[in-house]
């Protein structure tokens, strides 16, 4: 009796021991791939997957930043163009020539015309001149 209920104790410990074990380490293993596979995803679509998103939030941001400037809210707007320029910078992803127009390239506020900013066109060029500092510069139309 007192030989078997070791033994009994034993077995009913370290089975469960053993497959808790075996289904942790299965389970790490398998967390371990899936995170190799989530990875192995993101560079197979690579960096124009990460551009694409990164330009999508920079329309959305500008969006944005002309709704807070036409209700009065400049200073929204203008942190706006900043996370749009940030965004942009840390994802190579450049800030599309239609929205350049839309912020000052030297005081990096946001421009709107008539408003705050001047523009104007020839076949080559947009020349935009911003009233906030008193900058101006081109954009090379594409
Ligand atoms: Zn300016």
């Amino acid at each position: 009796m007192v030989t078997l209920d070791p033994s009994k104790v034993s077995s009913r410990v370290r089975v469960p021991a053993v497959a808790k074990n075996l289904f942790g380490a299965l389970a790490s293993l398998a967390s371990k791939r899936f995170t190799k596979t989530e990875v192995g995803c993101v560079r197979k679509k690579g960096k124009a997957f990460v551009k694409e998103i990164a330009l999508e939030r920079i329309y959305r941001l500008f969006e944005l930043a002309g709704k807070e400037f036409g209700k009065g809210n400049v200073e929204r707007a203008n942190r706006y163009v900043g996370v749009a320029r940030k965004i942009s910078s840390r994802n190579k992803a450049t800030i599309p020539t239609e929205l350049k127009a839309s912020f000052c390239k030297k005081c990096h506020c946001f421009l709107k015309k008539g408003k705050n900013s001047d523009l104007k066109k020839t076949d080559r060029w947009l020349e935009v001149s911003c009233w906030e500092c008193g900058a101006s510069f081109k954009r090379r139309l594409k």
